[in-house]
């Protein structure tokens, strides 16, 4: 099907996409990658009547380090230069390990890391990589700006509390603690489909024992989850088999996934129990306690 017909803005600045925004409202949509918003427009979902491409705002096209703050990403950062990224790969290395799974390199020439946060995708592998990691919004409206955590952005199916006057202009990962290992997985038809069932997990060992752990699942549920009941049976435990096994029972015990013409309910809670020995045991691999 052809494109409904719209409006195409194409700001030279932020501040004039933060007017148009502003003036255009419900009515609007950022184009960033258009990787997820052309293939709705050519459905003829919910189509806008104004496209506000972000493509030339130059300034939201930076990675940058920023010590014991972490790593901030501009709006404008392809998944591909943040896949390549020697600065991501060493100081928010879940976004580097989640980047292969998202689509293929042509998907990830153009799609924007920030563009998957917004498009808030639950099946998707960046939402769950800023719940896991506690990751922090910037959104900018023509009124201010305010960071958004990352319990407070996912609000259900592709839908977040960003709202329709903002833009989102960066993320920011922050600092990893001593002691701290992530790792992304997931199983998926075929490599580079969306997951059937996905985890993003981060743990940290102090004294031989889970100080922290963050198992942030997706495609799941409505929204990427975290699964606090497996979190907090790791909590004070050491890094062993038995405590990988009785999370990941933890876990099955949680979740309800729906199911799909991919996978039953069933099949996707047994795989979330399998990845998430798979995840805690690569993770604590990472810091230096394997199993
Ligand atoms: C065949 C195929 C397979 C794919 N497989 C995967 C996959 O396995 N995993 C995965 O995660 N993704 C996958 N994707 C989607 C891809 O990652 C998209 O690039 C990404 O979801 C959105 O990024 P984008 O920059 O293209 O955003 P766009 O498509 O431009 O925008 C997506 C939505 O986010 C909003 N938006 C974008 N940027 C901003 C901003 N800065 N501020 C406010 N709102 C904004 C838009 O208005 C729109 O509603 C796939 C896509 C295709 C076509």
């Amino acid at each position: 099907m052809k494109n409904p017909p719209f409006h195409y803005h194409r700001p030279n600045s932020v501040d004039e996409a933060l007017a148009l925004l502003a003036e255009h409202g419900d009515d609007a949509k950022v184009l960033a990658g258009g990787q997820s918003l052309l293939p709705t427009l050519a459905l003829r979902l919910g189509p806008p009547e104004h496209l506000i491409d972000i493509g030339r705002l130059s300034e939201l096209d930076s990675i940058l380090v920023d010590g014991a703050a972490g790593v901030v990403i501009g709006a404008l950062v392809r998944h591909a230069v943040a896949e390549d990224s020697a600065d991501i790969a060493d100081h928010a290395p879940m976004v580097h390990q989640a980047m292969p799974h998202v689509g293929h390199r042509a998907i990830r020439n153009r799609g924007t890391v920030v563009g998957s946060i917004a498009h808030a995708d639950p099946a998707a592998e960046m939402p769950a990589v800023v719940l896991a990691t506690g990751a922090e919004m910037t959104a900018r409206s023509s009124t201010g700006e305010r960071s958004i955590g990352a319990d407070e952005f996912f609000e259900g199916y592709l839908s977040t509390s960003l709202r329709s006057d903002e833009l989102l202009t960066e993320v920011r990962f922050p600092a990893l603690a001593p002691g701290t290992g992530g790792t992304v997985v997931e199983v998926s038809r075929r490599h580079g489909d969306y997951a059937m069932v996905g985890l993003a997990c981060r743990v940290q060992v102090d004294d031989g024992t889970f100080s922290d752990a963050a198992l942030a699942f997706f495609g799941v549920d409505s929204t990427p989850v975290r699964v606090g009941a497996a979190e907090a049976v790791l909590i004070g435990q050491a890094p062993t088999d038995e405590a990988f096994v009785a999370a990941a029972e933890a876990v099955r015990a949680t979740l309800s996934p729906g199911a799909d013409i991919h996978a039953s309910s069933n099949y996707r809670r047994h795989v979330a129990g399998v990845l998430t020995e798979r995840a805690l045991s690569s993770a604590t691999e990472q810091i230096g306690v394997p199993a």
